[in-house]
């Protein structure tokens, strides 16, 4: 079977909420032809047309000049944490390492914040997993890691920050195509940092 009747097959067995999913939040860096089966398929099951301004939105990729504008747009918002204009934005990486007698938990997030809060988060993150990141046999040595690696980051984090927003943006190009005002961001800045 074709490739292309193959995904045709596939999206006809998927069920309505699925196809949304892929409209929604897969469609970036699909190929045309796919694109167009998924915006047939939308329009077939008679799901909501928006779907499909949707889709067209989220495969048209940035340009780099689009993504610049946006990266500007977001820096100049407020802080969604302490809600100051005091700084520019940027894009912090916090990891966090807890050990547990037996184990430890590590999670990494990505957070869009003011200079002063980021630092701040940052500064507790390396406080507390320096604290609390030993007490484990995996904790032993993971937790020496993160912290050199926190520690070598704070001198990338302009590098960091950039790659952090240009994801962030690329991952949700449909979304921010439709949505480019300034109370819109604001709101998706918001739910990326409580993700
Ligand atoms: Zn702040």
């Amino acid at each position: 079977m074709h490739r292309f009747d193959e995904i045709k097959n596939n999206y006809k067995k998927m069920s309505d909420s699925e196809i949304e999913k892929i409209a929604l939040f897969e469609s970036i860096g699909l190929e045309r032809k796919v694109i167009e089966i998924l915006r047939s398929e939308i329009k077939i099951r008679g799901l909501n047309s928006n779907l499909l301004n949707w889709v067209n939105a989220g495969s048209k990729k940035f340009e780099e000049n689009e993504l610049e504008g946006l990266i500007k747009d977001i820096s100049i918002l407020p802080c969604p944490k302490c809600s100051k204009n005091s700084s520019i934005l940027y894009g912090y990486e916090i990891n966090k390492i807890f050990s547990y007698v037996i184990s430890s938990s590590e999670s990494q997030k990505e957070k869009i914040l003011c200079s002063a809060c980021g630092k701040k988060e940052k500064a507790l993150s390396i406080i507390q997993n320096s604290l609390f990141g030993w007490w484990s046999k995996s904790g032993i040595f993971s937790t020496p890691y993160l912290l050199t690696k926190d520690i070598f980051n704070l001198s990338r984090s302009k590098k960091i920050s950039k790659r952090i927003l240009n994801k962030m943006i690329i991952n949700n190009t449909g979304y921010l195509r439709m949505n480019g005002d300034k109370e819109s961001l604001i709101d998706f800045i918001n739910r990326f940092n409580k993700r």
